[in-house]
């Protein structure tokens, strides 16, 4: 039933207006620069623009974060200099929810042809990351998130941006759980007073373990009709043993979204068909089996103006496909930044991303002491698990000329190792899209990666006898998620890298000629905003 998104971007559609124009919110935690602790940020940073490109009219809705009294500040790039740009739009709004009346302020800023609504409240003003610090999440976080969704769709209607406002027609894109209760607003609060009937939404799944699972009990502080309780009701016994409640009976916000949404996106065709799996569905995979006839994956693009190899702003050298001097500078600059020994002919290895189990640190570790042996270096950029960080810094002791922890959340630094290393190590245990390949493609580093996700689906195996010995193929999947799996893969990568140096540059040339830009996948968001409105199936 799954229905066939266009294949490609190269046609003659791509850098065009689009056939049918459209008011498009995104409701969304994270958007980079503003916010950003992962893949969310950059594509909400990003894919806007991209549409706004194409004609339609885009505003982002997210909080307005700050760094707090300057203490312990952690992890998120968001700093009060990239609100600077953002003006008051001196609206406020009152919010009922939580047995409170809660006021609300917007402050808005028009950049790159889109319209940036920061929700502002005292709730977002922390230090730390859009959901916690370092002593874990935040204990508000259903509040400030149910705040976010009743300001967005309050936001077309209220705010007079560039004079007009966006009206109830619209759609809607709600991202992950913190904007699950879009949809459920659309159909339980406003529609039932003729306000946005003609309005669509669309949810937006960047990574199902996260699903704002609460109480039963806090259903009453939604600011929803209590008829509307089963739309998020969730009976789910794991969680409730996990929570010590008697009968399991707890609300779950992206379980909303999925009944209420008009259509499901995921992030990659692979993801959008794990997710109805049992293994990929996170309990949620029999509803989304279910609504399978209004799920499609888009595979993320990449903001590439951002990560250009040739005008990266955080590298000292540039280089392109045709000119990879420069990448060889990148690498020698690298090792030299981390203190390692400046060799050329020594793999590189890189690994970025959050410290958590889904991305497999562990296999890093468990894999570490034989890797270790043979002439190789290594390089972690990370934060997250306080024992994978202890790690770290224990391991860059214990293997001083081979091995660099860096505990932290550094743009600078990704994109250095992005463009400095030879090989991009990415054990996840599932991606449902994961953009590292993608960059670490476009600088010619080839990703050597779990089979699993938006991974299988963007990294194609080498092949070194392929197309009379010029080869195909850009990168390496491995599976079964092991330690074995992983080093076989690695292995092979560092001896092609070794001994078919020709063979490794067309290797990397490959990855580096993909088109991972916005085009694409904005044509296939048009395709799907098409049938929301006008053709539901
Ligand atoms: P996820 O969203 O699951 O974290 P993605 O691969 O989709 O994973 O996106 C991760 C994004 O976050 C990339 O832009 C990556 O460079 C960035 N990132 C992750 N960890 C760090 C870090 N420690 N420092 C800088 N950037 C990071």
């Amino acid at each position: 039933l799954l229905r066939n998104l266009v294949e490609s971007g190269d046609g003659e559609e791509t850098g065009k207006k689009a056939r049918t124009l459209y008011n498009i919110v995104f409701v969304t935690a994270e958007a980079a620069p503003y916010s950003k602790t992962g893949g969310l940020g950059d594509v909400c940073g990003s894919l806007p623009m991209a549409l706004a490109g194409r004609g339609h009219r885009v505003m982002v809705v997210s909080p307005r974060y700050m760094k707090g009294g300057g203490v312990g500040v952690t992890t998120t790039t968001t700093e009060d200099s990239v609100f600077a740009g953002a003006f008051d739009c001196q609206c406020r709004i009152t919010i009922g929810c939580f047995n409170a009346a809660h006021e609300v302020a917007f402050f808005h800023e028009f950049r790159g042809g889109v319209d940036w609504v920061f929700v502002d409240h005292p709730s977002y003003h922390r230090p730390g990351t859009p959901y916690g610090d370092t002593r874990g999440a935040y204990g508000d976080n259903q509040f400030r998130f149910t705040l976010l969704c009743h300001a967005a769709c309050e936001a077309p209607l209220v705010l007079p941006l560039g004079g007009y406002t966006y009206g109830d027609r619209c759609l809607f894109i709600a991202n992950d759980w913190h904007a699950g209760l879009v949809p459920v607003l659309l159909a339980a609060k406003y529609r039932p007073h003729n306000v946005y009937k003609n309005s669509r939404c669309i949810v937006a799944i960047h990574n199902l373990a996260h699903q704002g699972v609460e109480a039963g009990t806090t259903y009453a502080n939604l600011g929803l009709p209590p008829e509307w309780y089963s739309a998020l009701e969730w009976v789910f016994p794991m969680w409730a043993r996990k929570h010590a409640l008697d009968k399991g009976e707890a609300v779950n916000h992206l379980k909303g979204a999925i009944v209420t949404a008009d259509r499901i996106l995921t992030v990659s065709e692979g993801y959008a068909w794990e997710i109805t799996t049992p293994e990929g569905g996170n309990g949620l995979d029999g509803l989304l089996a279910s609504r399978k006839a209004v799920i499609n994956g888009i595979t993320n693009g990449v903001d590439i103006d951002d990560w250009n190899p040739l005008t990266d702003k955080h590298l000292s050298s540039s280089f392109s496909l045709n000119d990879l001097a420069g990448k060889a500078e990148c690498k020698a600059a690298l090792q030299k930044e981390l203190g390692l020994p400046v060799r050329s002919e020594v793999p590189l290895i890189g690994f970025i991303g959050r410290l958590d189990y889904q991305k497999g640190p562990d296999v890093i570790q468990a894999a570490l002491p034989e890797l270790m042996t043979d002439d190789v270096q290594l390089v972690m950029l990370g934060s997250g698990d306080p024992d994978v960080e202890r790690w770290m810094t224990w391991a860059e002791r214990e293997f001083k000329e081979k091995y660099r922890g860096w505990v932290g959340f550094s743009v600078p630094v990704a994109h250095r190792i992005t463009a400095g290393c030879d090989i991009l190590l990415m054990p996840s245990r599932f991606e449902p899209c994961g953009l590292n390949q993608l960059y670490a493609m476009r600088y010619g580093t080839v990703p050597v990666a779990h089979s699993t996700g938006g991974l299988r689906d963007t990294i194609q195996n080498f092949d070194p006898y392929a197309e009379n010995g010029q080869g195909s193929g850009t990168g390496w999947t491995f599976s079964p998620l092991t330690k074995e799996a992983m080093m076989g893969a690695l292995w092979t990568s560092i001896f092609t890298f070794r001994n078919d140096k020709d063979g490794w540059i067309r290797l990397m040339q490959r990855g580096m000629s993909k088109d991972f830009s916005w085009d694409r996948a904005a044509l296939q968001y048009e395709q799907v905003f098409d049938w929301a409105v006008i053709d539901p199936p």
